[in-house]
C-alpha cells in the first residue's frame, strides 16, 4: 500500500509529491505537527488531536486559519485516498509558510503551508514488552509545543536502536522527563506516576488518556517529577504514546525493572483498547 501525501490542497502519492524549497519547515524547521489514527475510515481522539495541533500552532505564532472542520475535512479526502478499512496513522504538518530564508516572520505575512500524510499502521502487541536505556534529555525547553524540532529526539532515538531498544527515557540531571517519542510512567504502590505537564514533556494524547482510566478506576495518578532512581524500583514501568498505546518495560540500561503490578497495567491496556474500537467500530491492528 502506498501512503497518500497532501500539500497545500493537492493529493497525491506521498512519496511523488515535492515541496518548495522556501517552504520555511525546509531550513528551519519552522512549523508544528501532530500525529493520530484512525481505522475503518473514523479517526481515533480527533478532538484531542485538534486541541493540541492549534496550541501548537498558537504557541509558535502561526496564523492558521483553515478552521478544525475543514481540516477535518482535508484529512478524510486522503484517508479515502487510501482506501484502506484497517488501521492507518494521519500526520499534520503545518509550517509558517513559504518565502525566502531569513529568521524574522516573512513580510508581508505568507500563508501557512500545509502538509497531510496518511498511511497504513500496524501496532506492536500490546503485551509484548520492550526495554529502554537512559540518555540525558539534551532538548530546548519548548518541549510542550509539538514543533518540527526534532533533532535531539532523533538522536537519542537511534541511540536507543543502536542499543536494541523501541525507546529510551530521557532525564535532566536524574529527573525523568519523557521517551524520544512517548511518555514515560511508573506504578508503584497503586499509584501510576508520571511528570508534571510542564515545558518539558509534551502533553500526550495518550498519557491524557491513562490520566482519565486511572481516575475512572479509583487508581491514583500523580502529575509529580519522578527519577530514575525511581524507575529501577517501580513495581511496573510504561511507556505511551499514539502508535504504541501502552506497553511495559521489562530492561532499563540491561537491568530487569516492572513486572509486579500486571494488573495495572491490563486494566489500562483493555481501555484503551475499548476505547479504540468504541470511537472506530475496529480493533487497532496489530503486527504479527
Ligand atoms: N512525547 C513525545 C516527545 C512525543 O513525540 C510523543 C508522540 O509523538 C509523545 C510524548 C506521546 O504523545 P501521544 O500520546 O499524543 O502520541
Amino acid at each position: 500500500m502506498r501512503g497518500i501525501g497532501y500539500y497545500n490542497g493537492e493529493i497525491g502519492f506521498a512519496d511523488e509529491m515535492k515541496i518548495s524549497m522556501l517552504d520555511r519547515c525546509a531550513y528551519f524547521g519552522d512549523g508544528v505537527y501532530d500525529f493520530m489514527l484512525g481505522s475503518n475510515g473514523k479517526l481515533y481522539e480527533a478532538d484531542r488531536h485538534l486541541d493540541r495541533f492549534y496550541n501548537s500552532l498558537k504557541g509558535i505564532r502561526i496564523d492558521f486559519t483553515m478552521s478544525r472542520e475543514e481540516l477535518r475535512g482535508e484529512s478524510d479526502k486522503c484517508i479515502r485516498g487510501l482506501g484502506h478499512d484497517g488501521m492507518f496513522k494521519v500526520y499534520w504538518q503545518a509550517s509558517r509558510g513559504t518565502a525566502a530564508r531569513n529568521h524574522d516572520f516573512p513580510e508581508p505575512a505568507v500563508k501557512p503551508d500545509l502538509m497531510i500524510m496518511v498511511d497504513a499502521l500496524k501496532t506492536i502487541p500490546l503485551d509484548k514488552k520492550i526495554s529502554l536505556i537512559t540518555v540525558d534529555d539534551i532538548r530546548f525547553t519548548m518541549c510542550n509545543i509539538k514543533t518540527l524540532n526534532l533533532l535531539p529526539n532523533v538522536l537519542v532515538a537511534q541511540r536507543g536502536h543502536e542499543a536494541g531498544c523501541k525507546e529510551v527515557i530521557q532525564h535532566r540531571n536524574g529527573r525523568v522527563t519523557e521517551c524520544a517519542h512517548s511518555n514515560c510512567l511508573i506504578v508503584k504502590d497503586g499509584k501510576v506516576r508520571t511528570a508534571p505537564l510542564d515545558n518539558l514533556i509534551l502533553p500526550g494524547i495518550t498519557r491524557m488518556n491513562i490520566k482519565d482510566t486511572c481516575l475512572a478506576n479509583g487508581i491514583p495518578f500523580v502529575e509529580e517529577p519522578f527519577t530514575v532512581d525511581d524507575v529501577f524500583t517501580a513495581d511496573e514501568v510504561l511507556v505511551s504514546s499514539t502508535s504504541k498505546f501502552c506497553v511495559a518495560v521489562d530492561k532499563v540500561d540491561g537491568k530487569p525493572v516492572g513486572g509486579k503490578a500486571p494488573e495495572i497495567v491490563k486494566l489500562i491496556q483493555d481501555s484503551m483498547l475499548q476505547k479504540f474500537m468504541a470511537e472506530t467500530g475496529k480493533m487497532p491492528d496489530f503486527k504479527a
